[in-house]
């Protein structure tokens, strides 16, 4: 049975949470076509909260037509830049003017406190849509003086023009549900393109709140197509469809290597974003108050469930155990509760299947020889997925806990002796290389440090520092391509040279 109100949840929220969970296709609100939904949980009481549909390839089919249809025959493509960065930054507007339902909902349904999806998620969603909205109107061709080597008493005139890619499957994880539905939608609709986005089944509610947003702001029919479903029927068939020219992914890597290999018989454009084993390194000289903050943050921000996470601890020797101690001290300091309880500090954990994943990486570390150093406290009888924020301390390389994405709030730390080849081949030694920190008061270190390691963002002396207008995303298998920015639009852009003989 679904749960009645829900008391430290807004009227609003409540009343929202009653309507039916359906699918934004071709503008309208429907039921899946099976008439099958799927339980949305409450990761903090295991609660059933609401229904929502369950979306599959006949879904999937009616979305990418109606795309297609707004692609090909609707204003979209064909706006004026001018006029579609106004509707993309009220779209910006209105995510500000919901920013307490979407803070509950989010907090409801990922697990996340209140206070974070209020101060991140939420201000960070609103402001990807107006960062990107200035876009519309600066991403023109150019000209190129050309000498035609066979040709050469003719003059030629060359442009280029950047065209939108076309119709776009978007596929996105529960991390951060909101967040990554506007990182993905705001640049593909800057070039103008339309999207079918498959939004993860743990985590639907914000969504589709975001799609009657996009509805309010005039955002034309057809544009933004969003399915609520599972990953193995609806995103796979959204990934294999005929229909899209690109397809967008974050997630995990295994997922990853799927979607590519489902491109592979129409070679549409793929951009990814994935997985994450990020070093984060403490020189001796850093200064110890902000980089033990700034470790414990690394790893305990969202639960540990980010890809940039700064999951392995490289900590210099003389310092180590004072580091690691002081990192223990604040995960015993971290409140642990349910998500819309204002006083919490870390919520529980997305899911029943990542409760599992997370407790079963702890008992790995435990038999790979980690020293554990638990901290925090579950909420008493508490049916919650809660893991308490964890150090694995005097990991060695090659352990799983060392090598593999655990994505909780469970960081592996080891000693490192100096800043040498070793230490850096070390925070390089892994398949991926999505993000790394520095701490140290020497700038001329932190810089030689910052050029030699393979990761997409370096943060120095900080650590999980977002901005829509910051590139983001991975080298080897953390992705391909880059979120925000003005490189995020490359993913969605085609560029065309037109070459005219001038007679
Ligand atoms: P996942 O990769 O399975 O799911 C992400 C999205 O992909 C969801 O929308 C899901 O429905 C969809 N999906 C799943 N299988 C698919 C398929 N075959 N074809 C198309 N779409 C498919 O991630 P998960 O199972 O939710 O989490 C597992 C692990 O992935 C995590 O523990 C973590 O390591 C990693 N992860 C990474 C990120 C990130 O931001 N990089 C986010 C979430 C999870």
């Amino acid at each position: 049975a679904v749960a009645e109100s829900i008391p430290s949840l807004s009227q609003a929220a409540n009343e929202f949470l009653k309507s039916p969970k359906q699918m934004l296709i071709d503008g309208k609100w429907v039921k899946a076509e099976s008439g099958k939904t799927f339980d949305v949980i409450d990761p903090a009481t295991t609660d059933v909260i609401g229904k929502a549909a369950e979306g599959d390839s006949p879904d999937v089919d009616k979305a990418v037509k109606a795309a297609r249809k707004a692609f090909e025959s609707g204003p979209w493509p064909n706006m004026s830049p001018a006029d579609r960065g106004k509707l993309l930054h009220k779209v910006g507007d209105l995510i500000l003017e919901n920013l307490d339902i979407l803070a509950e909902l989010e907090s409801l349904d990922n697990g996340k406190p209140i206070t974070i999806a209020r101060a991140a998620d939420v201000p960070l969603a609103a402001d990807m849509f107006h960062y990107m909205s200035g876009w519309c109107t600066k991403r023109h061709g150019y000209t190129i003086p050309l000498n035609v080597l066979y040709d050469p008493d003719a003059q030629y005139h060359v442009y280029t023009r950047k065209e939108p890619v076309g119709v776009v499957g978007q596929i996105i994880p529960w991390n951060f549900p909101l967040l990554m539905a506007t990182w993905k939608l705001a640049p593909a609709l800057t070039m103008g393109c339309t999207v079918v986005l498959k939004v993860a089944e743990e985590t639907p509610l914000s969504a589709i709140k975001l799609g009657e947003i996009l509805q309010e702001a005039g955002i034309p029919d057809g544009v933004v197509n969003i399915i609520t479903g599972y990953g193995h029927t609806a995103g796979a068939h959204l990934a294999n469809h005929g229909g899209i020219d690109k397809v967008a992914f974050t997630g995990s890597t295994e997922v990853g290597r799927k979607i590519v290999q489902a491109s592979a018989n129409d070679l549409k454009k793929v951009s990814l974003e994935l997985g994450g084993k990020s070093p984060n390194i403490v020189l001796a000289d850093a200064d110890l108050d902000s980089a033990i903050a700034g470790a414990a943050n690394a790893i305990f921000f969202n639960h540990g469930q980010c890809c940039a996470a700064g999951s392995r601890l490289f900590v210099q020797e003389k310092i180590y155990d004072k580091v690691i101690e002081g990192v223990a001290e604040h995960a015993k300091n971290i409140k642990l509760g349910p998500g819309l309880d204002p006083n919490t500090q870390m919520g529980p954990v997305v899911s029943k299947d990542q409760y599992q994943r997370v407790s079963e990486y702890l008992d790995i570390g435990d038999q790979e020889g980690a020293r554990t150093l638990s901290a925090g406290t579950r909420p008493k009888d508490s049916q919650g997925y809660f893991i308490e924020p964890t150090i694995l301390a005097d990991a060695k390389p090659g352990m799983r806990v060392v090598e593999e994405e655990i994505f909780g709030p469970v960081v592996a730390a080891m000693p490192f002796k100096d800043l040498d080849d070793d230490l850096v081949r070390q925070a390089n030694n892994s398949i991926y290389g999505l993000a790394a920190g520095i701490w140290t008061s020497d700038v001329s270190k932190a810089h030689k440090l910052a050029s030699r390691l393979q990761s997409g963002s370096v943060w120095i002396n900080c650590y999980n520092i977002f901005n829509s207008a910051l590139p983001f995303g991975g080298y080897k298998q953390s992705g391909w391509g880059r979120e925000m920015g003005e490189a995020v639009l490359d993913n969605y852009t085609e560029e065309k040279a037109v070459t005219i003989r001038l007679g």
